[in-house]
């Protein structure tokens, strides 16, 4: 579990200042969380609300964690998100925006939120076209609620490095375009980049990286 510790310090000295890490922790266990922890790592990541509140309910004792929801959220979980994470990358749709616009406000939350956007056609994964992104762009700037801090990207599998940089490139774009759009948020966050390209994604102006395997090995299977 040492390896934990190692891979930390050695991602960490490759990472600018202006990257942060979160620790993708999905399928392993609340002790790989509290050995990254002890290793100075503060933010984790979690694909399944009820995943992460059973894993948080093992480490009460660790006060100054920070929580991202990054897998999609469906309705009847938004409530429950809300209450659990400080951040949630995964927002894929105004409906999702809206509702979690209105239950924050209930709860007298204001979690950080990314949209989640996807540039090239990917029948496995959510997210706005960037055409259908900006139409819903001022509505989504209006809510008061939520607090939409920029843009996570996922490429397709098999794309090529060169290809994959160049969307994360395009992400960035995006985000310039969105910020000029709406100066009364701050759209400062780009969350892209995983196990496999996160150096293309810090390339490009990555803020948050979301590493898993490359920090815990491989998942066991669900
Ligand atoms: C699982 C997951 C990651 C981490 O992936 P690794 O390849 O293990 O680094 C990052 N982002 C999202 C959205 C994920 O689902």
């Amino acid at each position: 579990m040492a390896q934990i510790a190692e891979r930390l310090a050695s991602l960490r000295s490759q990472l600018p200042p202006s990257v942060q890490l979160i620790a993708v922790s999905k399928n392993h266990p609340a002790t790989a969380i509290r050995e990254a922890y002890a290793a100075g790592q503060r933010h984790f990541g979690e694909n399944r609300v009820q995943e992460a509140i059973a894993k948080q309910a093992e480490l009460t004792d660790l006060p100054d964690l920070t929580w991202h929801l990054i897998g999609p959220l469906q309705s009847n979980k938004v409530r429950k998100a809300v209450e659990h994470f400080d951040w949630i990358h995964s927002v894929d749709s105004w409906a999702l925006a809206g509702r979690l616009d209105r239950i924050a406000g209930e709860l007298g939350r204001s979690p950080q939120i990314c949209l989640q956007v996807k540039l090239l056609p990917d029948p496995n994964k959510a997210g706005w076209d960037p055409v259908d992104l900006r139409a819903d762009f001022s509505q989504l700037s209006q809510l008061q609620h939520i607090q939409i801090r920029g843009l996570m990207a996922i490429p397709p599998l098999g794309l090529t490095p060169a290809e994959t940089q160049a969307l994360f490139a395009q992400a960035h774009t995006l985000a310039s375009e969105l910020q000029q759009q709406a100066p009364q948020l701050k759209l400062t966050e780009l969350s892209m980049g995983m196990s496999n390209d996160w150096p293309l994604a810090v390339a490009e102006g990555a803020t948050w990286i979301r590493v898993g395997t490359q920090l815990f090995g491989p998942r066991s299977p669900q």
